[in-house]
């Protein structure tokens, strides 16, 4: 899930023709002041700290400035702000349009019809999820015939627009639509979509590209979103590593061990820190990496859980056992080990040369090792 600023599905939107309120993105207050000077944004202007999270209306990172020191002063006071855990880094400074109306509009995934679903609402301005269900139209739309002229009516219909503000619309419409297929988005979202006069303007953008389709738009991909530093190492070797709060390392084979043992972990007030999923992983040198990266998250104890299907036991026990002859002294965490499956009386033998036991029963290893991360006995 590649999430862009909202200056950059900005940017998106106008390539595909939708109406945007003049503007530019500064860094600083003196960018600002020169978009002003340039006329490159007209006054009175509106100051909008780029962050992911939403909700910046209501906590106050959407600012209006009617003159340029006015715009100097909100944009250095924008980018001194901690917006949600965020650092404020960028402003899109644009021109303050007067807004009649607030409609929503968006195209999504609909992963339980399958589908790509067309969603627009008479109430725009607040967050969708804040919107009673009745107040909301949906129509899905097939990726093979694309938007209809019933498409665009309905929706006219439900903002109640019609002569040329509903034309705009179609037009708007078709290239969100176009945007949503070209870009491989999840989400392309106008919110508020606003009325100015006779024409539509898009105020606000939220697009998502999907994850999976970034290698065939790698500007994107470039765009660093909110991992942490050994989770960018983990993602460019190719492992699964997640950091959450916690202090129990997890390293489990496919989604559902891994989630059954963090839940095992919590079940036993244990606290889940950071989790690796080795997947179908055979090979030795790749345990030994994940495990050299679990090392240097520093977890109070970590849970080795694997079952042996496409991965055997022993290769794994085999890594594992040369990761830790290389972990660091001063990274050294104890360890409780579950292996079952193929080759695994193999792998209980090599772990055992190494001096770890694995516990077979899940609880009661899961169990043991809530207890070595609160200073327990293992
Ligand atoms: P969000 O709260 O993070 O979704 O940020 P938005 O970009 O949606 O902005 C929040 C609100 O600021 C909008 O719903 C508008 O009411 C207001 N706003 C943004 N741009 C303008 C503008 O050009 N003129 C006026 N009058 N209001 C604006
Ligand atoms: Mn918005």
């Amino acid at each position: 899930m590649v999430k862009l600023a909202e200056w950059r599905g900005k940017e998106i939107y106008r390539r595909y023709g939708i109406p945007l309120p003049r503007g530019t993105v500064v860094r600083s207050p003196d960018e600002a002041a020169e978009a002003v000077r340039t006329k490159t944004v007209p006054l009175p202007c509106v100051a909008k700290a780029q962050v992911l999270a939403g909700g910046r209306g209501k906590g106050g990172a959407v600012r209006f400035a009617t003159t340029a020191d006015e715009l100097r002063s909100t944009v250095a006071d924008l980018l001194a702000l901690e917006f949600k855990g965020e650092k404020v880094r960028e402003v899109l400074v644009e021109e303050r349009l007067s807004i009649e109306q607030e409609f929503y509009v968006a195209i999504t995934l609909d992963r339980s019809r399958r589908l790509p679903v067309l969603i627009a609402s008479r109430q725009g301005g607040v967050e969708i999820e804040s919107v009673e269900e009745s107040a909301i139209d949906r129509q899905w739309v097939h990726p093979f015939t694309g938007l209809s002229g019933y498409h665009r009516r309905q929706v006219a219909r439900t903002l109640g627009l019609d002569g040329a503000p509903a034309r705009a619309l179609a037009g708007i419409l078709d290239g969100l639509w176009r945007a949503f297929v070209a870009e491989d988005a999840e989400l392309v979202e106008i919110n508020p979509l606003a009325r100015v006069g006779e024409s539509l303007v898009a105020l606000d953008a939220k697009v998502i590209i999907e994850d999976d389709a970034t290698f065939r738009h790698p500007q994107y991909a470039a765009i660093p979103d909110d991992r942490t530093p050994l989770e960018e190492v983990a993602r460019e070797k190719g492992i699964a590593f997640v950091q959450l709060d916690g202090n129990i390392g997890v390293i489990a084979n496919g989604a559902g061990l891994t989630m059954a043992t963090l839940d095992v972990l919590k079940e036993y007030g244990g606290a889940p820190g950071v989790f690796l999923d080795l997947g179908g992983t055979d090979d030795p040198k790749k345990v030994t990496e994940a495990f050299l990266l679990m090392a240097e998250a520093r977890p109070a104890a970590v849970f080795l859980n694997i079952f042996g299907g496409v991965t055997r036991c022993d290769t794994v026990a085999e890594g594992l056992v040369a990761a830790l002859a290389s972990v660091p002294s001063d990274r050294r965490f104890p360890l409780v080990a579950r292996i079952r499956g193929n080759n695994e009386a193999e792998g209980i033998a090599l772990l055992r040369q190494a001096g770890i036991a694995s516990i077979p029963d899940l609880r009661e290893a899961g169990r043991a090792v809530v207890a070595a991360a609160s200073g327990g006995r293992r």
